[in-house]
This record gives C-alpha cells, sequence and structure tokens, in this order.
C-alpha cells in the first residue's frame, strides 16, 4: 500500500492511496463513519427551562455538539468498572446556568461549563436556544464516549468518501477541436490547446462518461484502476483525521484478531490487555440537583435522559 497526503488542514485530509483492495476501502470508510469512537452528550438534567423550547429539544441539541475527544482520559462506559452507570472516567460533566440580559439573547455552547478543560464543544458559538430578556436555562448534560452505529452524534466525520482514481486520455489523432467535451464536462477536466482538447484536472474527474458520449468521433476514453482511491476525510473537529484514520485501524485490527482467534487451531495466543482503570471505590459522579421541571427522557432507560 502507498500513501500520498496530497492537502491536510486541521479538519480535513486528502489521501492518495494506492494498492488497496477496494473491500479494505470500504471497510476502512465504514469503520470510521459507524465504529470509531467519539465523545457526545448522551444524559441532560433539565433543572429549569424558561425558554419557548421543549427540555427534549434543548437536550436532542446538546447531544449534537460535537466535542473534544480524548482517548487517554476516558473508556466506554461498557468497559468501564462502574459498568455503564457513570463515573469520572467513563463521562464528563458539564453545566449551563443562563439568563437572557435581553430581547433575543441567544444561548450557545458558550455557556456550557465544562468540568474537564480538554473535554469542550468544538466552538463556543453553536446555538442552543433563543431566549427573551430574563428566560433563564439551567440544566447539567454528562458526555460518554460512543460510537456512530448507536447515534449519528457519535460520527467523527461529517464526510469520509473515496472514489477510484480516474485516468481520462484524449486521441488528439481524431479530435477536431469541435469542443463538445469542454462543454459538457461539469467538472472543467478538459480544455483546448492549440483546436483539440487536452486534459487538465485529471483528479477531478467524477467517471460520469459524459464526454466519452458527448465525442461523436470517440476521442476520449475514461478509465479507473480500481485498487487506486483518492480520499476525503472531513472530521467534525472532535478528532484530527489522522487520529480518526489511527483508530479506525486499531478497530480493524482487533477485528481481525478476533476472526483468527475464531478459526479452529489457528487462535493466536491472546494478547495480555491492560488492566482496566479502578474506579475509586467512594468517589461518585458530581450530584445532580433535584430538577424542578420534569427530566428529559427520549429512551427507555429509567432515570436516564437522552439527548437522543
Ligand atoms: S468532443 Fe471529441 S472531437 Fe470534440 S473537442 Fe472533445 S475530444 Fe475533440
Ligand atoms: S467522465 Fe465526466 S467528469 Fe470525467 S472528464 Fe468526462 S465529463 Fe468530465
Ligand atoms: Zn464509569
Amino acid at each position: 500500500m502507498k500513501v500520498t497526503v496530497l492537502e491536510k488542514t486541521e479538519d480535513t485530509l486528502k489521501l492518495r492511496i494506492e494498492n488497496v483492495r477496494p473491500g479494505l476501502m470500504n471497510a476502512l470508510r465504514r469503520i470510521i463513519i459507524a465504529e470509531t469512537p467519539t465523545m457526545a452528550i448522551e444524559e441532560v438534567v433539565i433543572l429549569e427551562n424558561q425558554s419557548p423550547i421543549f427540555d427534549e429539544i434543548i437536550a436532542h441539541r446538546l447531544g449534537l455538539v460535537p466535542l473534544k475527544t480524548n482517548y487517554d482520559q476516558y473508556v466506554r462506559p461498557e468497559e468501564c468498572t462502574c459498568e455503564g452507570v457513570g463515573c469520572h472516567l467513563c463521562q464528563a460533566g458539564f453545566t449551563m446556568e443562563v439568563e437572557a440580559p435581553e430581547d433575543g439573547y441567544i444561548a450557545t455552547t458558550g455557556d456550557l461549563k465544562p468540568q474537564d478543560p480538554e473535554t469542550i464543544p468544538i466552538s463556543d458559538k453553536i446555538p442552543i436556544a433563543k431566549l427573551a430578556k430574563g428566560q433563564r436555562i439551567v440544566a447539567e448534560a454528562y458526555a460518554r464516549l460512543g460510537i456512530g452505529q448507536d447515534h449519528a452524534k457519535w460520527q467523527p466525520v461529517s464526510t469520509m468518501a473515496y472514489k477510484m482514481i480516474p485516468s481520462v486520455k484524449v486521441d488528439t489523432g481524431k479530435c477536431y477541436g469541435c469542443k463538445e467535451c469542454v462543454t459538457a464536462c461539469f467538472r472543467k477536466v478538459f480544455k483546448m490547446q492549440n483546436e483539440k482538447a487536452v486534459v487538465v484536472d485529471e483528479l477531478n474527474c467524477t467517471l460520469c462518461n459524459l464526454c466519452v458520449e458527448t465525442c461523436d468521433v470517440k476521442a476520449i476514453t475514461v478509465t479507473y484502476d480500481e485498487n487506486s482511491f483518492f480520499v476525503t476525510i472531513e472530521s467534525t473537529g472532535a478528532l484530527p483525521p489522522e487520529k480518526i484514520m489511527e483508530k479506525s485501524f486499531d478497530v480493524i485490527r482487533k477485528k481481525y484478531e478476533e476472526l483468527i482467534s475464531l478459526l479452529p487451531g489457528r487462535a493466536p495466543p491472546l494478547k495480555k490487555v491492560p488492566a482496566k482503570k479502578k474506579a475509586p471505590a467512594k468517589k461518585k459522579a458530581p450530584a445532580k440537583k433535584k430538577a424542578k421541571t420534569t427530566k428529559t427522557k427520549a429512551s427507555s432507560k429509567p432515570k436516564k435522559k437522552k439527548s437522543k
């Protein structure tokens, strides 16, 4: 496999990956979208809500806020020694207490105060509710690691897409310079040069074949290499895109090891699994104040408010 970085920014990574089977490429795409864990708010306790928005909607909006994810700090609730009840090893708390100083004040993620300074919203400008003067919202929220397979709020990416690398050729012997392909190609792959069509941006081709159908002398050939891909990963901001790739390969490796261990007579020696972090015996998650309003519930679990 050969990987070339074409472009890298804080949230986006564009790669050219060669000599890889389409199956592996698709596995990577699906695992990044559905099985790479990130933090998201899962429980919300509404203590006071004078806004015109229902508690459930506020909880839903808070759940969709992308949070910076720190894998070193938290374990998934189902792997935690608290067995999913919620402790400082598997959940991060937030508080929100906002009173509108004027009509039209917009409560945002900037009003969400994190207990862990590393687990914070990716922006403090995401709107939560528009309030009239004097209206208040008081709430607590609890974020956990989860995966996109359970809810889209845990997806680490807004885009994970790939396409096979195209190859566009013009037979200049046949081309008589009618310009039809230049007009037909909405991706601006061609331009005219010396009365002939020439390829100027091959990677931009979407393999739609419009140019091939347009050219009446069959001067254009569009093909692709099915083992080479142009990959775009756009993070929600929860993790750097290269960290998302790294984590997704960990997930693939784990699946592969599990599969191998299930083959009769092929079981490799079991890897030593690092011991789970121990939760302190008596240290509890921050006490939740008694809610004045009804708890927001969106799941069948009793006493839990879901942000879904
Ligand atoms: S459509 Fe065919 S003939 Fe016309 S400019 Fe393009 S390649 Fe040449
Ligand atoms: S296949 Fe489609 S996108 Fe590609 S060069 Fe032809 S018209 Fe443009
Ligand atoms: Zn826990």
